[in-house]
């Protein structure tokens, strides 16, 4: 039995990972600020013995006596981490501080949640490791972009300097059930919208790529990397290498949800990547050969089934 510190785990990916490290046998404490996450997500652990929820901000120092470390901490959807990009930096970079300070100190393994955001719009496709990709410095998605470039470079200084365990991945888009109704990304978005009737929006021409991974496995690669031995740390690309237009997603969004909704085209916002695709070799490598298991169809199914119980359609 470990025991693991989750920050932002009361949040979508977080709230998983807490049940799955649960369901293994592991004592979990929750660290979260509620900016996106929801009590509802994590309600059902709260009478559980080996389950333990902290409302903290991770911009402030957290201390505990810890195994491991996953840093989810963050807003993740565009609309919630530009309503306020100073605070977004600080949650990337003072995070990463506070929690690598913490895992330095108590000699704990440590993951961060990094995302594909760190290859911006990219000239290389689909993306490697070794891409170091085309970040606008300056834009609306900066504060996330930029702050999550500034924690790796954290990370890999912290484990240069100190010694830290360290493991890093680069998460490509993922959704599924705990997904908030108003989270703003584009599956929930059109999910939600073809199931209360209402017009899909599409953002540009909708020809803009994505390539969608199912929660679960996203949780199966980010486990198996923390298991690695210390050697490996990353980053390693975990995602679904099946790429998607966004028509494509409306399609079929309608077709699953049977809905009579209509297509809307809606400005693109500036900075929108163009493309999005994962080279997954190294993750298949060195994580005793992961594979996403999930096709889209099969995952929409799912989360179209969570959205009507959330919704009560
Ligand atoms: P989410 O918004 O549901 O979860 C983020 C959680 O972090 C929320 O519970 C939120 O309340 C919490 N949080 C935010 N700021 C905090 C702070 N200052 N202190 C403490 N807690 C704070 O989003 P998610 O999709 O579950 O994303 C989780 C992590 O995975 C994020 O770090 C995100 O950048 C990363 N990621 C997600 C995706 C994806 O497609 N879902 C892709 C790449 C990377
Ligand atoms: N998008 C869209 N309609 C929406 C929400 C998003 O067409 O209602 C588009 C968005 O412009 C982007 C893609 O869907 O091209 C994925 O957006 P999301 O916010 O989910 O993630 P990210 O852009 O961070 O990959």
């Amino acid at each position: 039995m470990s025991r693991i510190l989750i920050t932002g785990g009361a949040g979508f990916i977080g709230s998983h990972l807490c049940d799955r490290l649960l369901s293994e046998g592991n004592e979990v404490i929750c660290l979260d600020n509620f900016f996106t996450g929801r009590r509802k997500n994590i309600e059902h652990n709260l009478s559980n013995g080996y389950f333990e929820f902290v409302r903290h901000d991770v911009t402030t120092p957290y201390m505990a006596e810890v195994d491991e470390i996953y840093n989810l901490a963050c807003p993740a959807s565009p609309i919630h981490y530009q309503y306020n990009p100073i605070k977004t930096v600080k949650t990337s970079v003072m995070g990463a501080i506070n929690m690598l300070g913490l895992a330095k100190r108590v000699k704990a393994k440590i993951l961060q949640a990094s995302t594909s955001e760190v290859y911006g719009d990219p000239s290389v496709h689909p993306q490697p490791e070794e891409y170091w990709g085309n970040v606008n410095p300056i834009g609306i998605r900066s504060c996330y972009d930029e702050g999550k470039r500034c924690a790796e470079t954290l990370f890999m200084d912290y484990h240069r300097q100190n010694g830290v365990k360290i493991k890093i991945i680069r998460i490509f888009n993922t959704y599924g059930p705990r997904m908030n109704p108003n989270d703003g990304r584009v599956v929930s978005n059109f999910i939600v919208q073809a199931l209360r009737g209402e017009d899909i929006t599409i953002f540009g021409s909708g020809e803009q790529t994505r390539s969608f991974q199912y929660v679960d496995d996203l949780l199966e690669g980010m486990i198996r990397m923390m298991k690695t031995d210390d050697s490996v740390i990353g980053p390693v690309n975990i995602g679904n290498p099946n790429e998607f237009t966004m028509l494509e997603l409306a399609t079929k969004v309608i077709e699953l949800t049977g809905s009579k909704s209509k297509l809307i085209f809606q400005p693109l916002p500036s900075d929108d990547p163009r493309q999005r695709q994962p080279n997954i070799s190294k993750a298949k490598e060195l994580l005793d050969n992961w594979n996403p298991t999930i096709q889209l169809q099969e995952g929409l199914i799912k989360t179209i089934q969570y959205f009507k119980d959330e919704l009560s359609i």
